[in-house]
């Protein structure tokens, strides 16, 4: 079981500006900042990391707010729809919520025999929240206004919309340890049995669709989690022996990290859960404190001037 792929790890989208989107995840989604950091290859943009109280792999959400990026468009070869796992009866608890803080959202629908209810973040970021009658035993982060009987579990599922769906499939089953459990209409949903949440991917299969082009609202890329970094290793082999491009091991202080392109286009990752968000603050402190990569710590005044202050 341990050296296999266990559901999603992270994704992470692209925001404009970082007040907006703090606002949005911490006080109407009620999702903890676990790290506050930068992006290590822009150190003058933040990366913000959500997630539950730990951050555990499977609810963590990153950002890169960039100032002034302008909107992008949603389309093929990217991840469209980010699902969230939220407990039995508390659909009507978050329309509420979305009609009073204006947040953009459709009534509530069903799909594969779940309940669901579509929203957008102000970027116009799409998401799911998704009641799964399947157990969800994951305790969601509490805030005083969002309380564990309605917060968000982590992540139910990520969906990808490609132009076709065969060789992005093929990667879930013949790499990954995915199996096809359902479709519907142009819809493929797999999972996984190595892991009991976030362990689904859904592809929707759109051959007319234009390209999607990364900007504000868009996903950036989808991060898998492996166990620790000999196992990131294999799938290093594997992946490769395919004949796809892939990254050499990267340190992303919090994890171990792959990246390669599917062949749908879409941005994947493979992170480790080693070493953790704890691993340069203590958990009760988590995302209180801007954390640098020690290439950028002598910097540290410089990138304070730049970056805007969260209120
Ligand atoms: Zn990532």
């Amino acid at each position: 079981m341990e050296n296999r792929i266990l559901g999603l790890h992270h994704i992470t989208a692209i925001a404009g500006n970082a007040q907006r989107n703090y606002n949005f995840y911490t006080k109407v989604l009620g999702l903890r900042l676990v790290k506050k950091t930068v992006n290590f290859d822009d150190p003058g943009t933040y990366h913000f990391y959500y997630g539950d109280e730990t951050g555990s792999a499977g609810t963590i959400l990153t950002f890169f707010p960039w100032e002034g990026i302008g909107q992008g468009n949603t389309g093929s070869g990217m991840a469209t729809n980010i699902g969230y796992s939220v407990p039995e009866g508390s659909l009507d608890f978050w329309a509420d919520r979305f009609k009073q803080f204006n947040v953009k959202h459709e009534s509530a629908d069903q799909r594969f025999g779940e309940q669901l209810l579509a929203f957008q973040d102000p970027d116009g970021l799409k998401f799911e929240l998704i009641v799964s009658p399947a157990a969800d035993n994951r305790k969601g982060w509490e805030t005083k206004d969002v309380t564990a009987d309605v917060a968000t579990k982590g992540f139910h599922s990520i969906t990808l919309t490609v132009k076709n769906a065969t060789p992005t499939a093929k990667i879930l089953t013949d790499i990954f340890g995915y199996k096809l459990l359902k479709q519907e209409g142009n819809r493929y949903r797999f999972i996984t049995d190595a892991i009991e949440n976030a362990s689904v991917v859904d592809i929707i299969e759109a051959p007319n669709l234009a390209a999607g082009r990364g900007a504000a609202g868009t996903n950036h890329h989808v991060a898998f989690r492996v166990k620790d970094d000999n196992i990131l290793m294999e799938f290093r082999e594997k992946i490769a022996s395919k004949g796809l491009g892939i990254t050499p091991k990267i340190d992303r202080d919090y994890f171990f990290s792959l990246y390669f392109r599917e062949p749908g286009g879409v941005l994947f990752e493979l992170a480790t859960d080693n070493p953790g968000f704890t691993t340069d603050e203590p958990l009760n402190e988590l995302g209180t404190s801007l954390k640098l990569p020690k290439q950028y710590e002598n910097s540290r005044k410089q990138i304070e001037e730049v970056l805007p202050v969260l209120q």
